[in-house]
């Protein structure tokens, strides 16, 4: 092996090399981290924390789970790569089971959530024109304010945060965006008959986790019935039972039209996305119209079946929805004047920090990661609690006494 690879090095080093070398497009907590098994992460040093970030809910079934590195180990000694040039003998049965997990005809597989999305506004489109009869480049999909679907030049195209957009135009026309959590406004945008979809997060998660009410994706849902609009729910984030549900849709016994999926759905082992949908909608797309070379390979669908599996097997979604809302209830409890909102649904949670003598969200990370626990900032004030599932209660209630600590050290 190179030799940097074996090379001793200390974390100062090991930082300093990733801010020589690598792009400064992430500021990353000052924590090098160099083992993973199920709810703990350890640094280079040996001190053991709690993940409370889940790689972005991608490591739902928890670090190196056996089973799904055990599906990512045989697969990759047998079969890596073919392409779609070829069939391989995994891909088939990854679809049958996929689709009939989540109770769709067809998957279009796919590598990461921006590629997913990407997938899924595409599909919109060639429906649009092939089927509900919209004339030429004229389809229009709606998406909502502070909506996060990715980093691609189109997804960036119909953001409002001015780090996700900022200099990269000229942009990708074809969207209108409204306010979230407001059916009254897609009632509005729904009269423009150019609309195919309506894009959304079931919670925007990214966003700081807003939870929107009850009503509203039922609402959204049957005003697409009404207008003949695509409901495209993006569960990149919110899927495979992390908001205490499979989905977060079915929260609300909503279906969507079109639903995509990533991260959780390989238990973060691998980078892994679908795009699943009917036969009607799905069936627009034709050999050569849409791919990517790594999309259905075998290992990639060796090590979904496997994660999806865990999912059941250990009944996470259940979990999450339990572990969830004895979360809620402690951190409420906290009495700290710097806590001024705690929400969220099963283990996808976030507090509101108001800074307090000068310190800020990321003060309480750093003093949070002293103790024991890892969790990030967004835009500023917010911090977002999302463990892998597979924490036990016990675990949880250290958990929030490492939380209760950190944020009484500044009181
Ligand atoms: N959609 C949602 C809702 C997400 O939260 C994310 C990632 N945070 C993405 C899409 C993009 O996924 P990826 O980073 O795998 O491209």
């Amino acid at each position: 092996m190179s030799t940097v690879m074996t090379e001793k090095m200390n974390a100062q080093q090991i930082m300093e090399m990733e801010d020589k070398y690598g792009a400064h497009n992430y500021h990353p907590l000052p924590v090098v981290l160099s083992k993973g098994e199920g709810v703990f992460v350890w640094d280079v040093d040996g001190k053991r924390y709690y993940d409370f970030l889940s790689a972005y809910s991608a490591v739902n079934q928890g670090h190196c789970h056996p089973k799904i590195l055990d599906a990512l180990v045989e697969q990759s000694k047998t079969l890596a790569l073919t392409s779609r040039a070829f069939h391989n003998d995994v891909l088939g049965r990854y679809e049958k089971y996929v689709t009939e997990y989540f109770g769709f005809d067809k998957v279009l597989p796919m590598n990461t959530g921006a590629e997913a999305v990407e997938t899924a506004i595409k599909l919109t489109r060639k429906w649009a024109y092939n089927k509900k009869g919209i004339p030429e480049n004229m389809a229009k999909i709606v998406v909502c304010e502070n909506n996060f679907h990715g980093r691609t030049t189109t997804i960036v195209s119909f953001s409002n945060d001015p780090d996700g957009y900022g200099d990269y135009g000229p942009f990708t026309p074809g969207f209108i965006r409204i306010p979230y959590d407001d059916a009254d406004a897609l009632a509005e945008a729904l009269k423009d008959p150019h609309v195919a979809g309506f894009l959304v997060e079931p919670i925007q998660g990214e966003a700081g986790v807003y939870v929107p009410c009850d009503s509203y994706l039922p609402k959204c849902k049957k005003l697409c019935e009404e207008n003949n609009v695509l409901f495209i729910a993006d569960e990149v984030q919110t899927g495979i039972a992390r908001t205490g549900r499979m989905l977060a849709c079915d929260h609300v016994n909503v279906k969507p039209d079109i639903l995509i999926l990533g991260k959780a759905i390989s238990g973060g082992m691998y980078p892994v996305s679908a795009v699943l949908a009917n036969d009607e909608i799905m069936m627009v797309i034709k050999p050569g119209q849409h791919g990517s070379t790594f999309g259905g390979n075998p290992v990639a669908a060796r090590v979904a079946v496997a994660a999806l599996d865990v999912i059941k097997d250990e009944k996470l979604a259940e979990r999450a929805e339990k572990l969830g809302n004895i979360l809620r209830e402690e951190l409420r409890a906290i009495k700290s004047d710097m806590i001024t909102k705690v929400r969220g649904k099963g283990l996808l949670n976030a507090i509101v920090i108001k800074p307090k003598n000068s310190k800020e969200a990321w003060d309480v990370c750093l003093k949070m990661a002293e103790n024991g626990l890892l969790a990030k900032p967004t835009h500023g004030d917010i911090i977002r609690f999302a463990p892998p599932l597979v924490i036990t209660e016990e675990q949880l209630h250290e958990c929030v006494d490492i939380i209760r600590r950190s944020i009484e050290e500044f009181a």
